[in-house]
C-alpha cells in the first residue's frame, strides 16, 4: 500500500474534479481511494507514506504518438543536409537514422526517451518505430528498456516500402511477432499495434501482407496525410484520397489511430467518425517540418476521438499542450479557440486511446483507476479551482516541473531522483552510441 497525501489533487473524475488538500491510496497497480490525507492515514495505517508537501498531485500524462528513434537525433549535424520540404526532411534526417541504428542504439534510445518520460510526468506511450538498419527483434528491444523503466508501453514497428521489398516483409513480420508477443503479455504494460509509415511508402502488395498477418485484436498506426505529397502520391497512383484508400483496405476502425491528418477533407472526416477510427496531433512537430496546421478543432467538434502526442519532438506533454493551445488560436485568428478542446484531447481523449489498448482505466484518480500519479511542483499565485484547473496548468507548469513519476504502483521518480535506473549510466551510454551513429552516417 501507498499514501500519496498532503497535496491539492486534481483528480479528472468530473464527480470530484478538485480537493484543495487531499491524498490517493495504492494497493499494487490500483487506486483503491482518493480523500483526505487524515481518513487515508488512518483507514491504511501500515501503507508507506510520500508526503506532496502542497505540490499538485494528478494523473500522470499519455503521450499517444512517440518515435524512440529519434532520440540521438538531438544535436546530430548530418553533413549536405539542407531541406527544401517535409519529403527531403524524411530522406535526409529520419531515415538516414533509422537506416544506421543498431539493435543496441534501439535498445538505448529507448532507455533515453523512457528516461525523459519519467521526468515528465508521463507513464504511457504509442510508439512509432522504425530502424531499417536492423529491423528483427527490434520491438522486443523497446520493450525490454520499457520493463526495465516501467512505462506503459504500446508498440509497432513502421512498415514502409522506402528500403525496397525484403525490408518492408521484414517490417510485417516484426510487427506480427511482437503482436502476437504481447497479446500473452499478462502484466498489463505492454501492448502492441500493426504500425505504417505512411501510405505514399506503401504499396497495395504490402498493404495486403500487413492485412494477412495482423491478429484481429489489435489495429494499425499510421501517419496519415502529414504532408501534402502524401495526398499528391495518392490521388495520382491511386485515384482517391488518403483515407478513402485506408478505408478501401479495411485499415479504419476503433483500434486504428491516426497521426496528422492534416491534409484530409470532410469526406474523409465523415469515414474517420464512422468508423470509429482515432486521430493524434503532433502540433509541435507539424510547426518545426512546416506542415501545415490541421482541422484538428474540427475534428474534436465532429466527435472524432482525437488525442495528444509529440511524434518525438519533445517528450513533455505539457509542451505539447502550450503548443496546441496556441497554434489553433494562431491559425483560425480566433483567441477564443482550443481552451476547452486541447485540454480534452489530452486529459481525457488520450485516455480513452489507451483503454483501446490496456485494461485499465487511465488518466483518472479514482477508486479501481491505474496507480499512475504524478506530483507536479506548482504553488498557485491565484486562486486554484476547478473551473480553472487548466489554465493554471497551461500557463504555469512544464513537464519539467513534476517531481515524483508513479506508474503502476511502482515509483518511478522521487523528489527528481529516478529509482530503479543508473541515469547517468544510461546517458553516457547513450551519448557513447549517439556519437558512434554520428560517426556512421557522416562517414558514408
Ligand atoms: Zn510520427
Amino acid at each position: 500500500m501507498l499514501i500519496l497525501g498532503n497535496g491539492r489533487v486534481i483528480t479528472r473524475d468530473p464527480s470530484a474534479p478538485y480537493m484543495e488538500s487531499g491524498a490517493v491510496a495504492m494497493d499494487g497497480r490500483t487506486i483503491v481511494k482518493v480523500g483526505s490525507t487524515e481518513e487515508l492515514k488512518k483507514a491504511y495505517p501500515d501503507a508507506e507514506y510520500i508526503d506532496a508537501k502542497r505540490k499538485v498531485i494528478m494523473p500522470a500524462f499519455i503521450n499517444a504518438h512517440e518515435h524512440i528513434y529519434s532520440s540521438f537525433a538531438r544535436g546530430l549535424s548530418i553533413n549536405g543536409y539542407n531541406p527544401n520540404g517535409f519529403l527531403d526532411i524524411l530522406d535526409g534526417m529520419w531515415w538516414t537514422i533509422d537506416r544506421n541504428l543498431t539493435l543496441e542504439d534501439t535498445y538505448l534510445s529507448a532507455m533515453a526517451t523512457y528516461v525523459e518520460c519519467i521526468k515528465n510526468g508521463v507513464t504511457t506511450i504509442f510508439d512509432h518505430h522504425a530502424s531499417f538498419g536492423s529491423i528483427e527483434g527490434s520491438l522486443f528491444e523497446i520493450e525490454k528498456a520499457a520493463k526495465e523503466t516501467g512505462v506503459r508501453s504500446c508498440l509497432c514497428y513502421e512498415i514502409s516500402d522506402r528500403d525496397g521489398k525484403e525490408k518492408a516483409k521484414a517490417s510485417v513480420m516484426e510487427n506480427a511477432e511482437f503482436i502476437r508477443h504481447a497479446l500473452k503479455d499478462e502484466s498489463g504494460m505492454i501492448a502492441g499495434m500493426m504500425g505504417m509509415h505512411a501510405q505514399f511508402t506503401i504499396s497495395d502488395e504490402t498493404m495486403e501482407l500487413a492485412a494477412a498477418n495482423k491478429p484481429d485484436e489489435v489495429g494499425y498506426h499510421i501517419h496519415v496525410a502529414e504532408g501534402i505529397e502524401d495526398l499528391h502520391h495518392c490521388l495520382k497512383h491511386y485515384g482517391k484520397r488518403i483515407v478513402d484508400r485506408l478505408m478501401d483496405w479495411e485499415i479504419l476502425g476503433e483500434k486504428t489511430l491516426l497521426g496528422h491528418c492534416i491534409y484530409i477533407n470532410p469526406h474523409e472526416m465523415d469515414l474517420i467518425k464512422e468508423t470509429g477510427t482515432m486521430v493524434v496531433h503532433n502540433p509541435e512537430s507539424n510547426m518545426g517540418n512546416a506542415c501545415g496546421c490541421p482541422p484538428t478543432m474540427e475534428l474534436v467538434h465532429r466527435g472524432i476521438l482525437t488525442g495528444l502526442g509529440t511524434d518525438g519532438y519533445t517528450h513533455d506533454m505539457m509542451e505539447s499542450f502550450k503548443v496546441a493551445n496556441v497554434l489553433h488560436k494562431h491559425h483560425l485568428c480566433d483567441p477564443n479557440a482550443a481552451w476547452g478542446e486541447v485540454p480534452q484531447m489530452l486529459f481525457e481523449n488520450n485516455a480513452k486511446i489507451a483503454e483501446r489498448y490496456f485494461d485499465q482505466k487511465l488518466g483518472v484518480l479514482k477508486e479501481g483507476a491505474a496507480a499512475d500519479v504524478i506530483v507536479v511542483n506548482y504553488d498557485p499565485l491565484t486562486p486554484m479551482n476547478e473551473n480553472n484547473i487548466n489554465g493554471h496548468l497551461v500557463f504555469g507548469v512544464t513537464g519539467h516541473d513534476v517531481v515524483t513519476t508513479i506508474a503502476n504502483g511502482k515509483v518511478l521518480m522521487k523528489d527528481r531522483e529516478l529509482t530503479g535506473i543508473d541515469e547517468a549510466k544510461v546517458m553516457a551510454d547513450c551519448r557513447q552510441a549517439a556519437a558512434a551513429l554520428a560517426n556512421r552516417i557522416n562517414s558514408r
